[in-house]
């Protein structure tokens, strides 16, 4: 589906909780969030029905996000029913690692195809501090697992804090290149104040060929993340909702006052 700046919409990013099991400094505050309600939160067929009817509106390519997609209850399970899905060429997820040696095995099997990592730094402390007590180890257990259990690419997502920090760029390209990782970095980003960049080594950030759309928890279709509109499929109906978006997505970001990156994704 084309949208007013004919720019072809064939993703679908899926934000399947706003739950997380770490509190980067970067994206939530410390003493957490208010989560959103049981009740509110799409289920598993409800995601299912938004999926085909995407799909059938011209979507081949879905990631699940969150939050962390990985503490979703029945996530390899989601995997599965959204694999099986005709007219889907690409099925990734986008992960903070800390789970995925538990998972992997399950997600590829479940038909998950490829995997992003987020890891911004190599050293253990400044990891604990950036996402307020993390271990290190655990994410890259997950990205042998990853390896190991056959998903490819493993992309390495890497927010930059500092374009001046070279000794933390040249260490993860490093190790991306001695893991045989995909490495992307992405500029620290604000909803509030619209500060983005294109992604380096990604196509997140490019508004002249953006083919993405969002689903929050809660149900709503966003055409765009820098910007507050949003249309809920519950109210509407999915094709309804994806076709008010598509109509309605701007020509560039803004900026976000409704929404938060652990509930709409990133
Ligand atoms: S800011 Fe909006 S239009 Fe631009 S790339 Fe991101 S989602 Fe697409």
């Amino acid at each position: 589906m084309l949208d007013r700046f004919n720019r072809n919409i064939t993703y679908l990013r899926i934000s399947v909780t706003d739950r997380c099991n770490l509190r980067c400094v970067y994206c939530m505050p410390a003493e957490g969030i208010e989560l959103m309600d049981h009740q509110d939160i799409l289920s598993f067929d409800e995601i299912v029905e938004v999926c085909k009817t995407a799909v059938s509106l011209g979507v081949n390519k879905v990631r699940l996000t969150g939050g962390e997609p990985l503490v979703r209850k029945g996530i390899v399970e989601l995997v599965r029913m959204i694999a099986n899905i005709d007219g889907i060429r690409d099925l990734s997820l986008t992960t903070n690692g800390i789970l995925l040696s538990k998972y992997a095995d399950e997600l590829k099997k479940a038909g998950l195809m490829r995997i992003n990592i987020s890891l911004d730094t190599l050293d253990p402390d400044e990891y604990s501090r950036i996402t307020r007590g993390g271990d290190i180890k655990k994410v890259i257990q997950g990205i042998v697992a990853a390896q190991k259990a056959g998903l490819y690419p493993v992309k390495l997502n890497a927010v930059v804090f500092d374009k001046n920090d070279e000794a933390t760029r040249e260490s993860l390209q490093m190790f991306a290149k001695d893991m045989n990782l995909e490495l992307r970095f992405i500029t620290q980003m604000s909803l509030e104040t619209g500060e983005f960049s294109v992604v380096e080594g990604g196509t997140g950030g490019d508004c002249k060929h953006c083919n993405r759309i969002r689903l929050t928890p809660d149900g709503y279709i966003k055409p765009c993340l820098f910007s507050n509109i949003g249309y809920n499929v519950r109210k509407l109906g999915a094709k309804e909702a994806i076709l008010k978006a598509v109509e309605n997505k701007p020509k560039v970001g803004v900026t976000c006052s409704n929404g938060n990156f652990y509930n709409i994704g990133g």
